[in-house]
């Protein structure tokens, strides 16, 4: 029998959600295919919906695994990030520095060669 919630039966009719009047389940709800009988579904919902949590739970944990790798990933780069952005900084003033250089070194050449 599958586990958890069922969405069919064995037999491909449709479940549906009840209420027992039983003297000894009074009010309890269960799945029961629409067709009656001992070849058809027929589960308690706490049951079925004990099975889902109890399925889930494992997969939540690898989740949380999964998203502290996430975030030290994101630290990482984030850290790699700032980094490059100090790294283009000192690049642009080495930049401008090597322009007003050349612009000197040029305009010298120039004075040089004219006069
Ligand atoms: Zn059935």
């Amino acid at each position: 029998m599958n586990r958890g919630i069922p969405s069919n039966c064995g037999c491909g009719g449709e479940i549906r959600t009840f209420t027992s009047s039983t003297q000894e389940n009074p009010g309890r709800p269960f799945y029961r295919c629409e067709t009656r009988g001992e070849d058809h579904l027929f589960k308690w919902v706490e049951e079925a919906v004990l099975e889902e949590v109890e399925d889930v739970l494992p997969k939540i944990a690898v989740h949380e695994i999964e998203i502290a790798k996430m975030k030290a990933d994101i630290e990482d780069l984030m850290e790699v990030a700032l980094n490059n952005k100090v790294e283009i900084q000192k690049n642009k003033v080495m930049i401008k520095t090597l322009m007003v250089y050349s612009l000197f070194v040029s305009a010298a050449f120039v004075v040089y060669v004219l006069y």
